[in-house]
Formats: structure tokens, sequence, C-alpha cells
């Protein structure tokens, strides 16, 4: 049994590590860099490591640094969290290396599905529809304009590497390909140090569905549900909500099937994402697979009261699942609202710095996963989440006034955020009907003047 973890994250990952910990009576060690001195994660673990400098490449992404920080404290295993090294194959051989667990899959699962170029082949493979698209990294501007003729425009240009919508560029025709293959492949090079590409078939105004997995080292691969992250800007999810709105059962019950299939035939082991997009008819494509804990975990926790981090830990133990699939019993919705340090009237433009008052909200079906409190201060170095906000209950119209009456609850000063923003959705008849589709935040910015939100 694990006794001791080294958490390598920071923010509310690294507190609901923590929680996790705690209530399995588990041992944890945070790592910090020196701009998150003062960070909630580091004061409420029983040991810290201060891991170098600010900039995540000196501190969160220097695996020599955090492997050594688990030596010295004798942990058992290290759990990545999300973002920084949680995908990175070589980092989680490391880790085995050194004689401790990753609180992962194998690293050869990464390296499968880590890639989007090579997850689609591994997709192709166990017969999962994927877009129509190049079969791998596209190695010139003419062969992807051919392709793009091929498949018929409009087509998506992304980054293998890709993550949080960076490198990706739609285009509509011929004539604008040339300058948007070159932003993509630029835009891929200074996020990821990689400017491969390929191109698939852009799917209009389809909604972004994922499937949560648990699969554990003796074979077993169970579903716990979908999550509906169509409300996104830029390509990056910002509401979350689980069961998706759209699906039917019979699609439901579809999309499962076919998610636990192609976890099982890469011998997927831990928690795991399988994103799809799905079209107005119904039609499915696998898109990517995250092979760790995501952002919007918490949600699929609320609807199935699974606790996905404990999981986790359990399953590097070398524990079997005791999950089965036929009692995995949806009776609730929840949604969630990802809550920036960023000003909406800006174009959302990144605002850190001090929180000089913060009061979260509370009460019947609210969960709040934050590292922020009164006198936080910001960093600019990672990203600019203050905190998730949570809401359940036993139908998507109470969630929807839940999170309406929580953001209204939820106090922060000193910086400027993104609840006024979500409060408003969580108001507009479009989205209370469900109609939302990955468009949706650019039609509902374009219909609602900014000045009209805090009155909605
Ligand atoms: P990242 O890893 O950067 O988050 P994803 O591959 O998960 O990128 O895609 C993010 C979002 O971009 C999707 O949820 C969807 O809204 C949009 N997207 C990606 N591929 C396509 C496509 N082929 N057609 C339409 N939209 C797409």
């Amino acid at each position: 049994m694990i006794k001791k973890i080294l958490i390598a994250n920071r923010g509310e990952i690294a507190l609901r590590i923590v929680r996790a910990c705690r209530e399995l009576g588990i041992k944890t060690v945070a790592v910090y860099s020196q701009a998150d001195e003062q960070s909630l994660h580091v004061q409420l673990a029983d040991e810290s490591v201060c891991i170098g400098p600010a900039p995540s490449k000196d501190s969160y992404l220097r695996p020599d640094r955090i492997i050594s920080a688990a030596e010295i404290t004798n942990v058992d295993a290290i759990h990545p969290g999300y973002g920084f090294l949680s995908e990175n194959a070589r980092f989680a051989e490391q880790c085995e290396a050194a004689n401790i667990k990753f609180i992962g899959p194998r690293a050869e699962s990464i390296r499968l599905m880590g890639d989007k170029a090579q997850a689609r082949r591994t997709a192709i493979a166990a017969k999962v529809p994927v877009v129509p698209g190049s079969d791998g990294v596209i190695e010139s501007e003419s062969e992807a304009l051919k392709l793009a003729k091929k498949i018929g425009f409009p087509v998506i240009i992304k980054a293998t590497a890709g993550g949080g919508g960076k490198g990706m560029r739609v285009v509509y025709n011929a004539v604008a390909f040339a300058r948007e293959y070159d932003a993509a492949r630029a835009e891929a090079e200074k996020a990821f140090g990689n400017g491969s590409v390929y191109v698939e078939k852009y799917i209009e105004e389809p909604r972004h569905i994922e499937f949560q997995i648990l699969g554990d080292q003796h074979g077993k691969v169970i579903h716990l549900g979908e999550r509906d992250c169509s409300i996104q800007r830029r390509h990056q999810k910002l509401i979350e909500e689980a069961p998706s709105p759209f699906l039917t059962k019979k699609l439901r019950e579809q999309m499962g099937k076919t998610a636990v299939r192609l976890a099982e035939s890469i011998g997927f082991q831990n928690a795991g994402t399988l994103e799809f997009l799905v079209d107005k008819n119904g039609n499915y494509y696998f898109m990517e697979m995250n092979t760790r804990i995501q952002v919007e975990h918490a949600i699929t926790e609320e609807i199935t009261d699974v606790d996905l981090v404990k999981y986790q830990i359990l399953i590097a133990s070398g524990q079997h699942l005791d999950l089965e699939q036929k009692n995995i019993q949806i009776t609730r919705h929840a949604i969630e609202c990802r809550i920036n340090a960023e000003d909406p009237s800006r174009n959302f433009a990144p605002c850190p710095g001090a929180i000089s008052l913060y009061y979260a909200p509370g009460g019947h079906g609210v969960r709040i996963d934050s590292h922020c409190y009164s006198g936080y201060s910001i960093p600019p170095n990672y990203d600019s989440m203050i905190g998730k906000v949570i809401t359940y209950g036993r139908s998507r119209e109470v969630a929807m006034d839940r999170m309406y009456r929580a953001l209204s609850e939820y106090i922060v000063r000193g910086v400027a955020t993104t609840i006024p923003f979500s409060r408003a959705i969580m108001r507009d008849p479009v989205f209370r009907a469900s109609g939302a589709t990955t468009r949706y935040v650019e039609e509902f910015m374009g219909r609602t003047p900014k000045e009209a939100w805090a009155t909605l």
C-alpha cells in the first residue's frame, strides 16, 4: 500500500490530491516554486520542498528536481495532477526507474495516446471513428493544402503536441490556407517546442462530449458516463456539465462502449478521458485521449459518487477496481464553471495579482475546489484559474439555478474575474434550452452586450 505521495503540481489540483490522501490516511509532500511559497497546497501538505524559481521550466517541469525531492522525502508514489509532467511518458519512466510509482497509466499508453496524430492511428486500429483527416504529421504546406482540398473546406490545422486550444486554426478556403498553416506551426513551436501539425475536417457546430474511464492493473475497464464541454472560448473549456443534455440513452450506451473498447485496446490503466466530437445528427468522432485526471473531473464525481482521485491512488497501488459498470447509476445533474482571473471586458485578458477579499459560496449542492484565500496573490507565471464552482441537484434546472445563486455569492476582490460572465450564461435562454454547441460563447457574446451581464 502507498503510504506517502509527492504531488508534482500546484493550485487547486494539488489541494484536491492532498484531500484524497488525507481521507485515505496517506501522507503528502508538496513541491513548490519560489512564486508559490504562500500557496495553500504548501500549507496543507504534511511536508514541502522548494524545487526552483518561478518559471515552470525551472521548477514544475523539472523531472530531476521532482524526483530528487521524492527521494529525499522517501515517498512511494508521485501524483502528477494535470498539465505540467502529467502526460510525459519519459517522466513516468523516470519515476519507475527510481522505484517510485507514477500515479497514472503505463508510459507506453501515454505514448500511444499523448500525441494527437498517434492517438488517431491507435483509434483507427481499434475501429473507432475519427474525424476525416491526415494519417499523420504533414511535412509541407503543399501537402497539407492538397489534403485540405481532398477532405473539403472548412478544415482545422492542429498541433500534434497540442493542448489548451493552442496551435489550432480553422481554415475556410484555400486562399487563407498558407497564412493559417504558418500561424499554427509558429504557435505550436512556441507553446510546445514542437511545430508538427496535421489536418482534419472541421465539424461545424459540434458538441464536445468526453467519457471518463477507470481501468485497473488487472484488465478491468469501466466508464463513468460523459461530460459535455461544449461551452468553450477559443477552444478552451469554460463551463462543463454532466450528463450531456444532448445525448440520448442509446447514443450514451454506444459511445460508452466505444470508449471502453478503445481504452481496453491499449491495456489502459488508471484514470483517463476519451474526447469525442458529436455532430448534430449524432455522428461521433474520436478526437483525443487525456491520460490523466482532468480539470472537470469533479462533475463526474458529483453525479456518480465516485472519488476519482482516490481511485487513481488505489489503482496505482495494485488494487482491483471494485466498481461494476452496471452499478454506475447517474441520478443527478452537475455543472462546473471555471473561474479565472481574467477581465471579460478586456477580451479576457489575464489579470494576476493580489486578492484583497475572498469569500467562497456554500450551501446545499455547491462544491468549491480552489486554492485561493484573502491575501493570496495569483502569480503571473501560471494559468489564471481562481477555482472551480461545481453545483449539482436532481435536475439540470436545479443545477443551473444553484450555479446562478452560488456565483451571486462568490466574492473575489482585487482582481477581475469571469464570475459575471458565467453567471449571465446561467440565465441565458439558449443555454437553458440546452442548445449549446462549441460556437455558443461566440454567439452569446455577439448578442449580449457586456453591460447587460450583471443585470441578467
Ligand atoms: P486541446 O488539446 O488543445 O484542448 P482538442 O483537440 O481537445 O484540443 O480540441 C479542443 C476543441 O477544439 C474541441 O473541443 C472543439 O471545440 C475544437 N475542435 C477540435 N477539432 C475539431 C474539429 N475537427 N472540428 C470542429 N471543432 C474541433
